[in-house]
């Protein structure tokens, strides 16, 4: 399959194409906003076509598959227009900047009959695949808490808008809580209802945008989530635990772009490592995506997945900026 790049981005650069030729997939194209930038990226990655048209790029008609990775203010326009030229989307998370927009995007897709994903990782790793593997075999029983640890140190080369313009989508909320909520509602099984959160602006800010951010999400079963996600935390480690009635899962370095980290399982019989054969996550991605639109699976996270994603990353703006518990809405 052809994929034409929307965004000449980080992600992309770092993960994505690699993950797209490592299925036999083309990467034809890409498009920025800027021709210097466009040309120098389309040769570092040897990309043939470039330009800074989105409009011609979807004219292209071998080109089957769109990945979008502008910032986050520009992912509902581009995807929209993909979508209304036929093309099957794979967009990065969050998808849009509110809950309606996102919904429109998966209406627009569904009416469309074109495949619509988004990019949510960390549900692909074989770690986090574990989790939901044990907790559904009933290895902990009933899941009673949960506690993500996603605080990590944002490197200097993703220290622009994500920091500074929150019109743009930044903040720490938008880029980590996301994933978050995504990696749980794989995990449990289970959908958010309900969260509470407070943020600090702190070393790394710009204009008071959020660096910073610990909350709780109550789940649908009645479980509760406590999570910290930090751009600012040079030194800390990932990882997630679920605690259930006859057991508890630990797992350890496992809230990471890398195929690396381990599950712990602790019981009444003592602790011990599950068997974990890591792959590439973004691999997974791609080839769930390229099998959705064969038209033999689904894509790893859909669009309804980055939909309830983005609506928990929203009610846990809300809460911190108005000090109450605001529950999750899809609409
Ligand atoms: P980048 O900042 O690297 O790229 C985002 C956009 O910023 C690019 O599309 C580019 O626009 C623009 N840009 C880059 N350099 C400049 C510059 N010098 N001046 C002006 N604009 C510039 O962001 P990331 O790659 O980190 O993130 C992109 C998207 O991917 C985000 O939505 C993010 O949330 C998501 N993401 C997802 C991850 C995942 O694992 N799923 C991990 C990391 C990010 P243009 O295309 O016009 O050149």
């Amino acid at each position: 399959m052809k994929w034409g790049l929307i965004g000449a981005s980080t992600i992309a650069q770092e993960w994505m194409i690699e993950a797209i030729r490592s299925i036999g997939d083309e990467v034809s194209a890409v498009v920025s906003a800027s021709e210097s930038r466009a040309e120098d990226f389309a040769k570092h990655n040897g990309i043939k076509k470039y330009g800074t048209s989105v409009e011609e790029l979807l004219l292209d008609p071998d080109i089957q598959a769109i990945y979008v990775s502008t910032q986050n203010h520009l992912h509902k326009v581009q995807s929209l227009k993909a979508i209304g030229a036929g093309k099957h989307v794979l967009c990065e998370k969050p998808l849009a900047l509110s809950v309606a927009d996102a919904a429109e995007m998966v209406s627009a897709a569904e009416e469309a009959g074109v495949v619509f994903a988004t990019n949510h990782h960390l549900r692909n790793a074989e770690s986090h695949k574990a989790l939901r593997r044990a907790i559904q075999g009933g290895m902990i029983g009933k899941p009673l808490a949960a506690r993500v640890f996603h605080a990590v140190s944002l490197p200097p080369h993703l220290q622009g808008w994500r920091i500074a313009d929150s019109d743009n989508g930044g903040g720490v909320i938008l880029d980590i809580t996301v994933h978050d909520t995504d990696t749980l509602r794989f995990i449990l099984n289970d959908d958010p209802v309900e969260v509470t959160a407070l943020t600090q602006a702190g070393e790394l800010s710009v204009n008071g945008v959020a660096d910073s951010v610990m909350g709780v999400i109550r789940f649908k079963s009645g479980l509760l989530a406590q999570f910290h996600d930090a751009f600012t935390a040079k030194y800390a480690e990932t990882g997630i635990e679920i605690i259930g009635t006859e057991g508890t899962l630990v797992a350890r370095n496992v809230m990471t772009q890398f195929p690396e980290g381990e599950v712990v399982l602790i019981n009444q019989a003592g602790s011990r490592k599950l068997f974990l054969e890591h792959a590439n996550l973004y691999e997974t991605a791609v080839r769930d995506f390229s099998e959705a639109v064969a038209g033999r699976s689904q894509p790893a996270a859909s669009g309804v997945d980055g939909l309830w994603s983005l609506a928990t990353g929203i009610a846990v703006v809300e809460s911190a900026n108005t000090g109450k518990a605001v529950p999750v809405v899809l609409e």
